[in-house]
């Protein structure tokens, strides 16, 4: 397990995350460079590692980085309750406008959760980035903060994938494409 012969097929190729994170960072850098004030951009961990590392070096405003984690998955491949965090965050976002960046949207619980928590701690402004999304999956909608905005990447056909950043059992994260894992993989 953990070897691309898991993979039954590529969705997004390195070379299609690379051009659609290219376009979301401009974007990004579009609409903060009206809003003024000072951005914090926060990376889900572990899904959102290589995400938050290729939209970064794409965005030249001064800017502050930092960490949270959720756990919610274990190693299955369905969510199980309500989330918790688990690593907090490092910096004080009081007053500050913060770029959640998510891997994927499933049924919304986690972003919700953290989305509540960073305006509770005062932030200004909450948006989200996320490569992928699937819609089709939402169980609770997810609410921005402020002027915050959604950016996603893709929307995704409700298969588990995996790669770039993505896993299962931890495994997987360092393909550089999101690929659907093989079913037998997860139902052995
Ligand atoms: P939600 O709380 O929206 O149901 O789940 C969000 C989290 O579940 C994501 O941050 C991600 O870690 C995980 N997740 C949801 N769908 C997938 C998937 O297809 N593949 C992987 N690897 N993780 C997923
Ligand atoms: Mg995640």
């Amino acid at each position: 397990m953990g070897s691309e012969s898991d993979i039954e097929r590529i969705l997004y190729t390195e070379s299609d995350i690379s051009k659609r994170v290219s376009d979301l960072a401009a974007e990004i850098s579009a609409d903060l460079s009206s809003s003024g004030g000072s951005l914090v951009f926060v990376g889900v961990a572990t899904g959102a590692f290589l995400l938050i590392a290729d939209l970064v070096r794409r965005i030249s405003a001064p800017i502050t980085i930092d960490f949270i984690r959720v756990e919610s998955y274990g190693s299955g491949t369905e969510s199980c309750g309500e989330p918790r965090i688990s690593c907090d965050l490092k910096l004080d976002v009081t007053g500050k406008h913060v770029v959640l960046v998510e891997d994927i949207v499933d049924t919304g619980r986690t972003l919700s959760r953290l989305i509540s928590y960073l305006e509770k701690k005062g932030a200004s402004s909450v948006s989200v980035c996320s490569l992928l999304d699937k819609p089709s999956r939402r169980k609770v909608e997810v609410k921005l903060v402020g002027s915050g905005k959604l950016y996603i990447g893709f929307e995704c056909p409700d298969y588990f994938v995996v790669g770039y950043g993505m896993d299962y059992a931890e495994l997987y994260r360092n393909l550089p494409y999101v690929g659907i894992l093989k079913p037998e993989i997860y139902t052995k």
